[in-house]
């Protein structure tokens, strides 16, 4: 089995398949080391914006997160950890980029192309590149023409020297707020260009201390009983902004008026405070929390421009109302490729020739349980339709964990040579989603401003499964393994 994509979504798949007694397999990586996205990015700032205990594997609690939200070290830290102690790191070659990959009907294995020529063939195929891992490249006349420093976000040089800089941050979704505080205190003038507005709450944020740790350790039934808590909150926090939006109009109503107070409390001025409310519901776009963000753009040596960027020239960045703004280093935090380069991420040829990118496109964003997809045999999808279970990305694998570990247990109890499922098991599931989301702020709430990349160009919104965890559990452990056809 092949496995592209050594982030967490790749070792979860590696120890439910270690578990099952699978050890033929590799797992191919495109950087140098393991981790993903807590490896690619390393901006100042960078922490999870989900609690530590909800943002780590149920079945490996971490007793050494250093604070309720954890920097994003440790959660690399985390992902070196887990891949040793279950002997994952072994199984992976760094370095290696996977192009495409073709179904070979004849002797039921696919053919992988690598970058620079060379191919591999395997049985199973797992594409497990999530959904951040392509930068995006805003599509701002002039900005090849910038002559000073551009800087992704998520490729940070931590050696370029901020020191009497004049900045400029384009963007302002989870990036940015963690990352503009922690620049403004390295510039000479810091200016942040926003398109549009988040949501941005309080952080109820605090350090663990050593004892509580040590607790954690000799008592782990203790960061169980935090872990509920924690993630009974985040649970709520999406059913009620997101998918029971019928029902809990009001309670959504009643967060958005949380965030204007705490805007209230941090920005003095009242035209910044108009400039940084949102113009949608809260829900429709990846709400954030940040106790310093705020604050930050209230800085006098800290600008907000909302005015829309027209252009940008070798010295600085043009404004729609014709002003330049001279800068020296320009910071884009302009997020990630989510639809056209991820979905999928390489290019999959399946049974009669069908491409998965184009059969999506063509039809609809569909994969049953988030994860397989009929014409694809012996083929897994990490990152792709309904598959983004719950607020944290470890909810999503667990499930796909569950998943492949009926899925494969299946296949090694027939000793079968290939799986499919079945166009209808993916069609039924595609209605449930799509029923679903009927009631969620996506369909029924106010997000045309929103500007959302949940949302397709089509105006759908099929990256979440739009469920609770414990569905979505539950249907990994209750699928009915007839939906799949072994042969
Ligand atoms: P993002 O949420 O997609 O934000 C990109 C920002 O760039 C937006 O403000 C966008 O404006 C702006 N932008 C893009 N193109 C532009 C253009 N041509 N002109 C002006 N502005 C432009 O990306 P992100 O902040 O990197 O976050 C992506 C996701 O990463 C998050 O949703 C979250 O899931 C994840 N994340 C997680 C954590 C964590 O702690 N766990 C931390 C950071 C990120 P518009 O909104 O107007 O498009």
């Amino acid at each position: 089995m092949i496995i592209v994509g050594a982030g967490f979504g790749g070792i979860g798949a590696a120890i439910a398949l270690k578990r099952l007694g699978y050890e033929n397999f590799v797992i191919l990586e495109r950087e140098d080391d393991l981790g993903g996205t807590w490896h690619v990015n390393r901006y100042p700032g960078l922490a999870v914006d989900v609690p530590s205990p909800t943002f780590s594997f149920w079945f490996e609690p971490n007793p050494n997160w250093s604070r309720l939200y954890a920097p994003g070290t440790e959660l690399k830290q985390y992902a070196v950890d887990v891949a040793d102690k279950y002997d994952v790191r072994r199984h992976m070659r760094f370095g290696v980029c996977v192009d495409g990959a073709r179904w070979d009907a004849e002797t039921n294995t696919w053919r992988v192309d690598l970058a620079g020529g060379a191919t591999m063939t395997t049985r199973f195929l797992m594409c497990a590149t999530g959904f951040l891992s392509q930068p995006a490249t805003p599509d701002i006349p002039g900005i090849d023409t910038f002559a000073g420093r551009v800087m992704y976000a998520s490729r940070w040089d931590s050696d370029y020297d901020f020191a009497g800089k004049r900045a400029a941050v384009i963007g302002t979704g989870s990036t940015a707020v963690q990352l503009i505080p922690e620049i403004a205190d390295l510039t000479e003038e810091l200016t942040v260009y926003q398109r549009t507005p988040m949501w941005v709450m309080p952080k109820l944020d605090a350090p663990i201390p050593a004892p509580v740790r040590a607790l954690f350790r000799r008592v782990p039934a203790s960061q169980r009983a935090m872990r509920w808590v924690t993630d009974v909150t985040q649970e709520m926090a999406m059913l009620i902004a997101m998918w029971r939006f019928r029902r809990f109009r009001r309670v959504n109503e009643a967060v958005k008026r949380i965030a204007a107070l705490f805007r209230h409390l941090q920005v003095r001025d009242a035209q910044m405070r108009r400039d940084l409310t949102p113009a949608y519901d809260y829900g429709c776009k990846r709400p954030t929390v940040s106790n310093d963000y705020y604050r930050t753009l209230a800085r006098e040596d800290v600008n907000l421009d909302t005015t829309g960027i027209d252009h940008i020239e070798p010295d600085g960045i043009v404004t729609a109302d014709g002003r330049i703004r001279e800068i020296d280093v320009l910071i884009l935090a302009t997020g990630f490729d989510v639809w056209e380069k991820n979905l999928p991420a390489i290019e999959v040829i399946g049974r009669d020739g069908r491409n998965l990118g184009k059969w999506w496109r063509e039809t609809a964003f569909a994969a049953y349980e988030g994860l397989t997809m009929p014409y694809f045999p012996n083929f897994l999808n990490s990152a792709g339709p309904y598959s983004w279970v719950g607020l944290s990305w470890f909810t999503t694998v667990e499930c796909q964990m569950r998943h492949i570990t009926r899925l494969f247990g299946e296949v090694r109890r027939r000793d079968a040579a290939s799986f499919e499922v079945r166009e209808e098991a993916n069609e039924k599931f595609l209605d449930d989603m799509t029923t679903r989301i009927a009631d969620s702020v996506f369909a029924l709430g106010n997000c045309a401003r929103s500007r959302s990349y949940w949302f397709n160009a089509k105006g759908e919104t099929p990256l979440f499964r739009p469920t609770s965890v414990a569905e979505a559990v539950r249907a990994q452990d209750t699928f009915p393994l007839e939906d799949y056809l072994f042969s």
